[in-house]
């Protein structure tokens, strides 16, 4: 803990040098403790930014020795002087929102004004939001007899291992370390390999209000690094962003130490559209729910959107109009309003996709002309793309792309595309566009997704409780209920006066 706020930088290159080759362990930046690194490439330019820290088992030992030891008095403290700690530190992350996002769009290619701008923004709300609910650790008084005083109480687990994707690395990690500390826990997170840089400065922010190593972040690949934090026998939770798969391999590992997780995995979001929506706002929808600003690199993407026969073609070609209208082109540049793919791993894949709806007989309908060749370089743009003629079996509409890739599908019958909207293994998110109450109602009830939402599509919110069903996850994260629910433990304590 320093008591001096850190000068603001924006060089996002001048701060990614600055912060190569470390960890955050104990509230010093320190390097692997086998001194080895990997690089940080900007996906805009293909130039190598950084080297990150290679964390391992040793490094995971350290930090999680260092978050044990500091949680014991951090949970001895008064949950308001903790609440009102965490959301100092959204204060002072508000101060930083600029260098933050011009860091995240550095190394993932976010567009900084459409996107990595915002994500700082929330970054900053979550640590606000979740300080305010400190004096909501309420337990119960339970009515078991009138001899026997019987009451709740909501105690902290101790260590939680939080693991975060790369898309949007800074709001999935506010909504997992700000109800953990708030709730008396202390962290080890460990960063996207992707996008190391602009986590370790929000950890670097955060160390100078709250108390050495309650707060420590490991860069690091999933199992040289990720795996040792979920088996280590000190962690008692872990919360999880990322694939089904890996998913899969961070549940079967926390299964054999019997610890609770928290899993938000993918999605496949369905969209439905009916004869009777308000069609501006539909295809407004579409383009933020699909989030083509960020390449469509989300979970919740909008990537089955199901139209009626009636309106098809006019929504198609309105949504290619508007997505037609959006700047592709360097991240950093105010005037862009979509960068690039975040990796040439995930570049490939995306293209592989789009190759395969030909294939499967689809018409692609790429929007939004290309960089000119002088700025494209190396960069790893892609032009979104909007297939029609694709059904809900073709392996587009049922597979997670994670890029700029939607399907629209026509159906006529409103019970059919309730049936396809649910014929998914997802189920993180849905919408329905329409101006029927009884239907939309009726759809709320039937959809089958953690999140159902009528003629909008707003994105995660630090107080709406978000997480799947489905293979899309399991347990809740954002709103109060997940830092009860997922953070705490709950004891009953009984005093016999008889
Ligand atoms: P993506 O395909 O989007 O990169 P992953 O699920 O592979 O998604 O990665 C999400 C996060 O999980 C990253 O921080 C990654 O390093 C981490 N990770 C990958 N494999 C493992 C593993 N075996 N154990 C723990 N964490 C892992």
């Amino acid at each position: 803990m320093t008591d001096h706020p850190l000068t603001v930088t924006l060089d996002p290159y001048a701060l990614a040098r600055e912060l190569s080759g470390k960890h955050l362990i104990n509230g010093a930046l320190v390097p692997a403790a086998s001194g080895k690194t990997f690089d940080v490439v900007n996906p805009a330019k293909g130039e190598v930014v950084g080297q990150a820290a290679f964390g391992e088992a040793a490094d995971v030992e350290a930090a999680v020795a260092a978050a044990a030891k500091a949680q014991k008095e951090w949970a001895k403290r008064p949950a308001r002087e903790r609440g009102k700690l965490v959301a100092a530190c959204g204060q002072a992350l508000l101060a930083h929102v600029e260098e933050i996002a011009r860091l995240i769009t550095l190394e993932t290619g976010k567009a900084l004004r459409t996107e990595s701008r915002v994500e700082a923004g929330v970054l900053s709300d979550s640590f606000t939001f979740y300080g305010g609910l400190a004096p909501e650790l309420k337990g119960e008084t339970v009515p078991f007899s009138p001899t026997v005083m019987t009451i709740t109480q909501r105690e902290p687990i101790g260590v939680v291992g939080a693991i975060i994707p790369w898309n949007v690395p800074l709001l999935l990690m506010a909504l997992k370390i700000a109800p953990a500390l708030v709730a008396g826990n202390a962290v080890v997170v460990k960063s996207a390999e992707e996008a190391p840089f602009a986590v370790l400065r929000v950890c670097q922010i955060l160390n100078t209000i709250l108390p050495p190593g309650l707060f420590n972040m490991l860069s690091g690949m999933g199992p040289e690094c990720g795996a040792p934090l979920v088996t280590h026998p000190k962690v008692g939770k872990v919360t999880f962003t990322g694939s089904v798969e890996t998913g899969r391999i961070v549940y079967k590992a926390a299964a054999e130490k019997l610890i609770p997780v928290t899993l938000e995995l993918g999605g496949k979001s369905p969209m439905i559209v009916m004869g009777d929506a308000d069609l501006d706002k539909a295809v407004a929808g579409a383009v933020v729910g699909m989030r083509f600003t960020r390449q469509g690199q989300s979970c919740t993407a909008a990537s089955r959107i199901f139209v009626h026969s009636s309106i098809h073609d006019e929504f198609v070609s309105r949504l290619k109009a508007k997505v037609d209208a959006m700047v592709m082109g360097d991240p950093l540049d105010e005037k862009t309003d979509i960068g690039t793919i975040v990796s040439p791993g995930q570049f490939e894949k995306v293209k592989a996709y789009i190759e395969q709806g030909r294939k499967e007989g689809g018409t692609a309908h790429a929007c939004s002309a290309m960089p000119t060749a002088e700025a494209l370089g190396r960069g790893l743009y892609v032009q979104p793309v909007i297939f029609t003629g694709l059904t809900n079996h073709s392996r587009l509409a049922r597979e997670e792309i994670f890029g700029p890739v939607t399907c629209v599908i026509r159906f006529d019958d409103y019970e059919d595309a309730i049936n396809q909207a649910n014929d998914t293994e997802y189920g993180l998110a849905a919408t329905i566009w329409t101006n029927d109450l009884k239907k939309a109602m009726d759809a709320t009830q039937r959809l089958e997704a953690g999140l159902v939402q009528v003629n909008q599509n707003l994105v995660v919110q630090p107080n709406i409780s978000y997480g799947g069903v489905k293979t899309s996850g399991l347990g809740k994260e954002a709103s109060l209920e997940a830092m009860l629910e997922h953070f705490t433990h709950k004891k009953t304590i009984m005093i016999n006066m008889a």
